[in-house]
């Protein structure tokens, strides 16, 4: 049997399609049969958003998990064939409730152990920012996949992000691996766009899977709108291939020991 894949899809910049691709990403796993867990780990909440929750009015949510050390709230129907585990906004004061907890970087890994048998995926969803709740995404995670936005200015981000990985990997997970990389809102007509794709192919691909572009398209904010992935909004969308094929090389992915 293959291993729990526990995917963290992070990038500090925010808006570069995070949430989105976590959705959507789960959910063609999710049409493959593959038992789907998704964990939110945004105080923003989006992604219990996009999966039609209102965070406002949520009776537990990871926070608790994380800083009380109580079960993993996973909500209890699946939604679109995906179970969750929904954030809100108290999970934005965790960084000072755990300011001297022990071991705090382990939280969430220690919280997942419990239930990660149960799937065969679980994609966190991480905040935008280098913070504790990041480092918790990515310490307990097997594999990172990092949503690029196809401008020149946010791939220069990537130096960070790479020295973060490195960070991660030398105190508190050693076997974290690149899924690879994503270029997200893809305007092809833009030429800076074209060469930023080339730019990110040229210099990320010795680290990791450098997957096609996602095409930039108003259709998957209408399709959050909606509260659906955007297989299940528009399901002729030429976005849809992309996305499918991305999830096809998770489905490929093997865990480190
Ligand atoms: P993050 O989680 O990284 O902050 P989101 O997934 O919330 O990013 O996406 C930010 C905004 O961009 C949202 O309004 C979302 O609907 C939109 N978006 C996501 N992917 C695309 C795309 N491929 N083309 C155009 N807009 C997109
Ligand atoms: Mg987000």
């Amino acid at each position: 049997m293959t291993k729990t894949r526990i995917i963290a899809l992070f990038n500090q910049s925010g808006g570069v399609a995070k949430t989105t691709l976590t959705q959507n990403l789960g959910y063609h796993l999710a049409l493959k049969k593959r038992r789907v867990l998704l964990v939110d780990m945004d105080p923003q909440g989006s992604l219990t958003t996009f999966m039609g929750l209102e965070p406002d009015t949520l009776s537990e949510s990871i926070q608790q998990a994380i800083v009380e050390n109580k079960p993993l709230p996973i909500y209890p129907e699946l939604i679109h064939g995906m179970a969750l585990v929904p954030a809100d906004i108290n999970l934005a004061a965790s960084e000072m409730q755990l300011f001297s907890a022990i071991a705090r970087e382990y939280r969430l890994k220690n919280a997942l152990a419990v239930v990660k048998d149960d799937y065969d995926f679980i994609l966190i969803d991480s905040p935008p920012s280098l913070g504790l709740l990041s480092i918790l995404s990515l310490t307990a995670a097997t594999h990172i996949l990092v949503p690029i936005q196809c401008q020149f200015k946010s791939f220069k981000g990537t130096e960070l992000l790479l020295n973060t990985v490195s960070q991660v990997r030398a105190h508190t997970n050693p076997t974290l691996q690149f899924a690879g990389f994503v270029p997200t809102m893809f305007d092809s007509r833009t030429a800076q766009e074209s060469r930023t794709v080339k730019a990110i192919q040229e210099q990320l691909s010795d680290i990791g899977t450098v997957y096609p572009p996602i095409p930039k398209t108003i259709a998957f904010a209408d399709a959050s709108e909606h509260r659906l992935p955007l297989a299940l909004f528009d399901k002729n969308h030429n976005a849809i291939s992309v996305v499918k094929k991305i999830a096809n090389s998770l489905d490929k992915l093997e865990v480190k020991s």
